[in-house]
C-alpha cells in the first residue's frame, strides 16, 4: 500500500496513528541530527521528522534524497511544537521510521513552490513541473469545479449535451480557419471549428430543443493575454426562445456560478446596456462598470474658441477624475504619455484642474475662460477638486483611446479590484460592419444573426444601421460570451449573405446544408456561447487564460513542452499528396 492518508489531511485529531503517506518531496533541512522534509500531493503539504538516531539504514537513506524524490514514509503523527498555521496540516508532523524511494529526480529547472525562480519559457517547457505547484494547480481546480457546476446547472434545465465533429468545413466566425488535409480525399481539406455555430443549429432543426457542450474551439488568429489557439467554450442553443429567454435563462446560470463559486450572491439583474451607449459612455461594446467615470460629449461646448486642434476635429470628449486636481506636472506628462501610445493613439491630452477654490486650471486656458471651462465642468458633473481629461478627433479612434485612459485611471485610482464582479449585457449589436480596406459588409456576430424585424426595411436603404438580436455578456470589462436569436428563414437567410457580399452560388457551395436545413421546418432559435477560459481567469483573478489551461501555447502559437508545430516527413506529405513550396 501506498498511503493510508494524503499529504493535506491530517490534523491533530490524528495524533499517535500510524500512517504512510507518498508524495515529492518539496524541501528538505537537516537540522544537527533531525532531517525536516515537506512532502507535496495533491491535496497539500505534510512535514515529515527522520531522526537519523533511528536506524543507520534510514540515517544513510536520508542523506541521499533531493528535492522532487518521489518517496513513501510510515510514521507516527505527533503533535508539533512550533505549529504553523499558514498550513492545513500545520499542527502535525510525522516522525517517520520506515523510508521507501518510489523514484529518484534530477535537480528540477526551477523551484517549485507558490513563489518560483522559474520564467514563463521554463515553466511552459516543463509544464508538468509547474502544474506541480499550487497556484497553477488551484487555477485548473477552480475549472474543473466551474465545469462541473455548469454541467450540473444546464443538465437541471434540460440542456443535452452533444458532441459535435472537429473535422469540418469552414464555420462564419470570421476568424482564420486551421486546415487539415484529408488524406483520403487528395486536395481537399477539412477546417477545425471556430466554434460548433452550425452544428448546434442543425441540432435544433433535429429538435433538441436545448443543447449544450464544453467544447474546444479553434482560431488562427494573432495572440494575446487573453487569447489561444484553442479555446473552450460553453456552447449552447434553444428552440422556441426570444432573446429574453435566452437573457434570463444564462443570467441564471451566471448567478448560479457567481453562488458556487465565489460565494457571491447576486439579486438583482444584471444591468443591461445598449450597443449603441455602451460606445457613447464608454468607448467600448465590452464596458468596465465598475467604476462610473463616463464619458461625456463636449463637442458643441468646445468649439468655435479660436482652438484650431478643437475646431478641425468630429468628436471632442472628456472623463472626470473625482479627487485629481492635486496631480502634478509628473502624473499629468505620464498621462499624456500614455494616450500618445501608438496602441493607445491619441495626439495629446487636454487637461483642467478644477481647483478647490473653484478656479480651473488647464492646458488650454489661452483659448478657454474660466466660464468657458465651467460649461465643461457642468456638463462632467465635475466638482472642485476634480480632473477633466479631454481627448479630441475621429470619434471611432478617439472613443477608443477615452476607453483606454479610463481604465489606466480606474487602475491608478484603484477602482478596478478583481475581488469585485460587475456582470452586464450589451444589447442591440449592429448587424453589419463596413470594412473600408475591402468596401463591403462584414458580419458583426454571426451570418446566421437575426436583424430586429423593426429594422428589416433598412436592408434597402441603411444597411449599416441595422441593429441585430444579438447579445454579450461582459464581466469586469471582460467580453465572457456573445450570441444572438438566429435566422431561421431561407428568405432571410439570403438577403443576409447578400448584404455580406455572399453570392448565391458561393452561400450554396459554404453553406447549402443549413440553407437545405432550413426548408424542412426549422424551429426559431438562438443560443450563446461563453469564452470558458475566460470566465474561469476573470473568477480567477487573472488576465491571462493560460493559468488556466493545462497545456497552453505562447505567443507565436507554440507549444514549447511538445515542441509544437514540427515539420513532419516526407512519406506523410506525399501520402497527404502534398508539397512544401521552396522558403
Ligand atoms: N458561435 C458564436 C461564437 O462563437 C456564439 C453564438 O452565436 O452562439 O461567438
Amino acid at each position: 500500500m501506498y498511503r493510508t492518508h494524503t499529504c493535506g489531511e491530517l490534523r491533530i485529531d490524528d495524533v499517535n496513528q500510524d500512517v504512510t503517506l507518498s508524495g515529492w518531496i518539496q524541501t528538505i533541512r537537516n537540522l544537527g541530527g533531525m532531517t525536516f522534509i515537506t512532502l507535496r500531493d495533491r491535496y497539500g503539504l505534510t512535514q515529515l521528522v527522520f531522526d537519523e538516531n533511528t536506524s543507520d539504514k534510514l540515517k544513510t537513506e536520508i542523506t541521499k534524497l533531493g528535492r522532487e524524490f518521489v518517496i513513501k514514509v510510515i510514521g507516527k503523527v505527533i503533535e508539533r511544537s512550533s505549529k504553523n498555521p499558514k498550513m492545513s496540516t500545520g499542527d502535525i508532523e510525522i516522525i517517520a521510521h520506515d523510508l521507501l524511494v518510489l523514484n529518484k529526480s534530477e535537480i528540477p529547472p526551477f523551484t517549485i513552490e507558490d513563489e518560483t525562480d522559474g520564467g514563463d519559457e521554463l515553466r511552459m517547457k516543463y509544464r508538468y513541473l509547474d502544474l506541480r505547484r499550487n497556484p497553477v494547480r488551484k487555477s485548473l481546480e477552480l475549472r474543473h469545479k466551474m465545469g462541473q457546476e455548469i454541467r450540473k446547472f444546464l443538465d437541471k434545465k434540460d440542456f443535452m449535451e452533444i458532441e459535435t465533429p472537429y473535422l469540418i468545413k469552414s464555420t462564419p466566425e470570421g476568424a482564420r480557419d486551421f486546415i487539415v488535409p484529408s488524406r483520403m480525399n487528395p486536395g481537399e481539406f477539412y477546417a477545425l471549428p471556430q466554434s460548433p455555430q452550425t452544428f448546434k443549429q442543425l441540432l435544433m432543426v433535429a429538435g433538441f430543443d436545448k443543447y449544450f457542450q464544453i467544447v474546444k474551439c479553434f482560431r488562427d488568429e494573432d495572440l494575446r493575454a487573453d487569447r489561444q489557439p484553442e479555446f473552450t467554450q460553453i456552447d449552447c442553443e434553444m428552440s422556441f426562445v426570444d432573446q429574453e429567454d435566452i437573457l434570463n435563462t444564462f443570467e441564471s446560470l451566471a448567478k448560479y456560478l457567481f453562488k458556487e463559486i465565489k460565494d457571491i450572491s447576486i439579486n438583482e439583474e444584471f444591468p443591461r446596456i445598449t450597443y449603441d451607449d455602451a460606445m457613447k459612455l464608454y468607448g467600448s461594446d465590452k464596458p468596465d462598470i465598475r467604476f462610473e467615470m463616463k464619458f461625456t460629449e463636449i463637442t458643441e461646448q468646445a468649439q468655435g474658441k479660436d482652438f484650431k486642434v478643437f475646431d478641425s476635429v468630429e468628436y471632442i470628449a472628456g472623463i472626470c477624475a473625482k479627487g485629481c486636481a492635486e496631480y502634478s506636472r509628473k502624473k499629468l506628462d505620464a498621462l499624456t504619455a500614455f494616450v500618445q501610445k501608438p496602441q493607445v493613439g491619441a495626439k495629446g491630452l487636454v487637461y483642467v484642474k478644477y481647483n478647490a477654490d473653484g478656479s480651473f486650471k488647464s492646458s488650454v486656458d489661452k483659448f478657454f475662460s474660466q466660464d468657458d471651462l465651467k460649461v465643461w465642468a457642468n456638463a462632467m458633473n465635475a466638482e472642485p477638486g476634480d480632473l477633466l481629461l479631454v481627448l479630441a478627433g475621429n470619434i471611432d479612434k478617439t472613443r477608443s483611446a477615452l476607453n483606454d485612459l479610463r481604465l489606466e485611471m480606474g487602475d491608478r485610482l484603484g477602482l478596478r479590484s478583481k475581488d469585485k464582479f460587475a456582470p452586464c449585457w450589451v444589447l442591440d449589436f449592429p448587424l453589419l460592419e463596413w470594412n473600408e480596406d475591402e468596401k463591403r459588409f462584414f458580419a458583426k456576430h454571426h451570418p446566421f444573426t437575426s436583424p430586429k424585424t423593426e429594422d428589416l426595411n433598412l436592408f434597402d436603404t441603411d444597411p449599416g444601421k441595422i441593429r441585430a438580436n444579438a447579445y454579450d455578456f461582459v464581466i469586469n470589462g471582460v467580453e465572457i460570451g456573445g450570441g444572438s436569436i438566429r435566422i431561421f428563414d431561407a428568405e432571410l437567410q439570403h438577403k443576409m449573405f447578400a448584404a455580406l457580399g455572399i453570392s448565391k452560388e458561393e452561400a450554396e457551395e459554404k453553406f447549402g446544408f443549413l440553407l437545405d436545413a432550413f426548408k424542412f421546418g426549422a424551429p426559431p432559435h438562438g443560443g450563446i456561447a461563453f469564452g470558458f477560459d475566460r470566465w474561469c481567469s476573470v473568477f480567477g483573478g487573472s488576465e491571462s487564460i493560460r493559468d488556466y489551461i493545462a497545456f497552453p501555447k505562447n505567443n507565436s502559437g507554440r507549444d514549447v513542452m511538445i515542441d509544437s508545430p514540427s515539420v513532419v516527413e516526407t512519406k506523410q506529405l506525399e501520402e497527404l499528396m502534398l508539397k512544401l513550396k521552396e522558403q
